[in-house]
């Protein structure tokens, strides 16, 4: 077998499990992603658990609205569900909804687009999304979210 060909984050690339994938123009391994993303974390005395817990706070609301916009602290967030499961492309077998939350806070305008495959690869592999990704969390908006409650 040539080890040269096994690309361990080809389940990250685009038209694999999302059409966009996962690392948008992020040269960097996953590994180095996740590796950097918890450095910040730790810098900012952030847990990955906090800020997917923050995320799926936001999801629970959001699905109260159905499709349409719902006020959530200082979010106004809106849902959209599509049909069937997507796979975590860490591999672990764990099928996901295909839930997607686009949020605005309502303070800035700044807007964040994550799904519930985002959270869930945020908790258990502490991967936040390559930079450039439209899926990308940045930890440190995050962290400023926290701190300011919403
Ligand atoms: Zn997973």
């Amino acid at each position: 077998m040539d080890m040269k060909s096994e690309d361990p984050d080809r389940f990250f690339r685009p038209g694999q499990i999302s059409r966009d994938g996962f690392l948008g123009t992020d040269p960097r391994a996953v590994e180095e992603i996740v590796r950097q993303d918890g450095d910040t974390l730790k810098r900012l005395g952030l847990t990955a658990e906090a800020v997917a817990d923050t995320l799926q706070s936001l999801i629970d609301a959001a699905r109260q609205g159905l499709e349409g916009p719902v006020e959530a602290g200082d979010w106004i967030v809106r849902l959209d569900w599509a049909r069937g499961l997507v796979p975590c492309p860490f591999g672990d077998k764990k099928l996901q909804p295909k839930i997607t939350v686009e949020a605005v806070r309502k303070r800035s305008g700044e807007t964040m687009l994550f799904s519930r495959l985002s959270v869930h690869m945020i908790r258990e592999h502490g991967f936040f999304g390559g930079a450039g990704s439209a899926f990308r969390i940045e930890p440190e908006s995050v962290a400023d979210w926290i701190r300011n409650g919403g």
